[in-house]
């Protein structure tokens, strides 16, 4: 279940899922919906557009946007901030998605590979690109991490990547679940607090 940026309420769903079984699941769940599609339309429209912004945030830094006509790609300094080609803004849009989503890649493999080993977690991992999740866990032992989380700072990444690896052992949000959680990411409390309140922030 996802609601997208318009609103829009998507379902995905194996195809030969009755439609009576779909129409329950929102029934059960127009609570959450609800609440959820005020959040992501509430958030949307305090959002400056991406053309307007003077700064964006990098492993829970905000960096200034300093825009130069010689810089032919994306570059980040630690002092100066996103060094910025001057092009026209959608197609710098994807030039910093694009720079994102590698960022987040090599990050986000690291992190991982050092958890994997650490708790003896086995699964595969991909990059995604949805809107009100942060990370998921497949059936299959597929662990998925949204780009925009490499705008946090690393102690929520890391706790997200601790989140999905409780969930390859315990699907639900159940009280061993929460133990595992625990075991693996001892200070879970506080960073999913920081994601409630500040996950909006992180956007493109
Ligand atoms: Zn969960």
């Amino acid at each position: 279940m996802e609601i997208k940026d318009n609103g829009d309420l998507v379902i995905r769903a194996p195809y030969k899922t009755k439609k009576g079984y779909i129409e329950e699941l929102v029934l059960r769940n127009r609570l959450w919906i609800e609440k959820k599609r005020k959040e992501v339309l509430n958030r949307i429209r305090s959002r400056p557009p991406f053309c307007q912004r003077e700064a964006l945030p990098f492993l829970g830094r905000d960096y200034p946007l300093v825009f130069n006509s010689m810089s032919k790609g994306v570059y980040l300094s630690n002092d100066k901030g996103f060094i910025l080609p001057k092009i026209r803004c959608d197609e710098l849009y994807d030039c910093v998605k694009k720079w994102y989503i590698e960022q987040a890649r090599e990050l986000f493999y690291f992190r991982c590979r050092y958890y994997m080993i650490k708790f003896n977690a086995r699964f595969f991992f991909r990059i995604s690109n949805a809107k009100t999740l942060w990370g998921s866990c497949s059936s299959k032992s597929v662990i998925s991490l949204v780009w925009r989380l490499v705008m946090a700072p690393l102690d929520v990444i890391d706790y997200v990547i601790a989140h999905e690896i409780a969930h390859l052992r315990y699907k639900s949000h159940s009280k061993l679940f929460w133990k595992r959680l625990e075991s693996i990411y001892p200070n879970y409390r506080e960073m999913d607090r920081w994601l409630r309140d500040k996950g909006g922030g992180l956007y493109l």
